[in-house]
């Protein structure tokens, strides 16, 4: 063996020791580390014949690289959808790496981990109050689980117009519906062939970034003959809004479409019975997508696809791993390799498992209700100002803002930011330029609220 791997491998148990000193000084510290560095340079390494060992990569990392990690798992990372780590997330992520399975195969490989990722889908549809009607895999987040479950949809609506997409090709005859999709669904469109330009966009609610159901139907008639996949959203990112699965679930009666539901932070709105309602009829969908790495704070990368079992013909159809004989028939042997995009893969439930098992139904209604709590805080504040103001509806977890004196709007946010005590990012609802606070990390209490707060009041000082 090489020398330097012989001496690692000897040390193995002080290298870790070392590594959870450090991972533990960075999470007590982790209120006080800064959101965001202005000073972004680093000296790159250069490739050495002789590496420096696993203790000797921790020095150099911690000399040049460590004082720049950003606390985005830290209470006050407001930006985007960014969820924290919970304790039982870190160990389950830890193991995944220490076991390191290549979770594929649930019979004949002789490793349980696809069995567990099984129960674990299981475990997560409990959770948000879904049927055993769903099957599931891990993906890397919601951008390759919109992905995966549009890719099924793709060869259920082929099928409907005699085509098998996933052997023969694209078909124009295959229609997108959306109102407010979320850019990744926009841009698994242009992955799969569909062309991110070809969404038919259906109008909202006035006022509101759900489904208007009149224009739904109207395109709906318009699209007969044609095979159509309509994207939901279970929780836009600005306003949080809930496209109407009830009467979407009505029209789907009447029109034959895929209903592809987009729930990737929303969906954990039904682990409360306060939110649950906003998912009614949810259950209809034939593909949902749900992240764990927001709103269940298990650490990047981690989300769900669910696809209805009824379905798993044409997931199969898409996603086999068909010209490898030796990996078995994808009929009757389930196995991860024919399910969804990747082939070798980490044993990524084993982090959300964790969080499972160890928080329970109550756990999770926790983290929602608190961070819902947390945003009324922000918004009633906001709604007091003499300075800032709402934009939009706050319907859950995520408040938007401007300055009244629009202009300043950018120069605010990038100011705040700066000063590294809290990060959110800017978004743009009804065309309009806002900011952006998405409350979704377990750490986030009144405190952050209050500190965040003063820090707007500093900011706007200095405009
Ligand atoms: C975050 C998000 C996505 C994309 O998720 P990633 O985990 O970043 O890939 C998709 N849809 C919605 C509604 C989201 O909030």
């Amino acid at each position: 063996m090489n020398e330097i791997l012989k001496n690692d491998l000897e040390q193995f148990s002080s290298i870790l020791e070392e590594i959870q000193k450090d991972s533990i000084s960075f999470l007590n510290a982790i209120n006080e580390i800064p959101t965001s560095h202005r000073d972004q340079n680093t000296d790159s390494y250069q490739l050495k014949d002789n590496g420096l060992g696993a203790s000797g990569a921790l020095g150099f990392f911690n000399e040049n690289f460590r004082k720049l990690m950003v606390s985005s798992a830290g209470p006050r990372y407001w930006g985007y959808v960014v969820g924290g780590v919970t304790p039982a997330a870190l160990a389950g992520d830890w193991l995944t790496s220490v076991f390191d399975q290549n979770t594929q195969s649930t019979q004949g490989n002789g490793d349980i981990s696809a069995i567990l990722e099984l129960q674990t889908i299981k475990l997560v549809t409990e959770l948000v109050g879904l049927p055993d009607h769903f099957n599931g895999g891990f993906v890397s987040g919601a951008t390759m689980s919109n992905f995966t479950c549009l890719g099924v949809a793709r060869q259920w609506a082929g099928a409907h117009l005699g085509k098998d997409i996933a052997r023969d090709g694209m078909s124009d005859e295959i229609i997108v519906l959306a109102a407010t999709p979320h850019s990744s669904v926009v841009k698994s469109l242009s992955m799969l062939g569909f062309g991110s330009n070809n969404i038919v966009k259906i109008k909202t609610e006035q006022g509101r970034e759900r489904i208007d159901l009149v224009d739904l139907e109207q395109k709906l008639i318009a699209y007969s003959g044609k095979s159509v996949i309509l994207n939901c959203s279970g929780g836009t990112v600005n306003t949080v809004d809930f496209d109407n699965f009830r009467a979407i679930t009505d029209l789907k009666k009447k029109y034959p479409f895929w209903m592809h539901v987009d729930a990737a932070f929303g969906a954990f709105a039904a682990c409360s019975d306060n939110h649950l309602h906003l998912l009614n009829d949810w259950v209809n969908a034939d593909s949902i997508t749900i992240d764990c790495h927001k709103w269940m704070n298990v650490p990047y990368d981690s989300a769900i696809f669910l696809t209805r079992k009824e379905h798993q013909k044409f997931q199969i159809q898409t996603f086999q791993n068909s010209n490898a004989p030796y990996l078995g028939n994808p009929e009757d042997n389930f196995s991860y390799l024919n399910f969804l995009p990747e082939n070798s893969r980490r044993f990524r439930a084993l982090p959300a498992w964790f969080s499972l098992v160890a928080y329970g139904k109550n756990g999770f209604k926790w983290i929602v209700e608190n961070s819902v709590h947390c945003a009324t805080l922000l918004k009633t504040y906001l709604q007091n100002s003499a300075f800032l103001e709402l934009s939009g509806s706050v319907h859950l977890n995520v408040v938007c803002f401007v300055l009244k004196d629009k202009n300043k709007t950018s120069e605010f946010l990038n100011i705040l930011n700066t000063r590294g005590k809290v990060f959110m990012t800017p978004t743009v609802l009804d065309g309009k330029l806002c900011i952006r606070a998405a409350f979704v990390n377990f750490r986030t209490s009144k405190e952050d609220i209050d500190i965040a707060i003063q820090e707007m009041e500093e900011v706007l000082k200095m405009l």
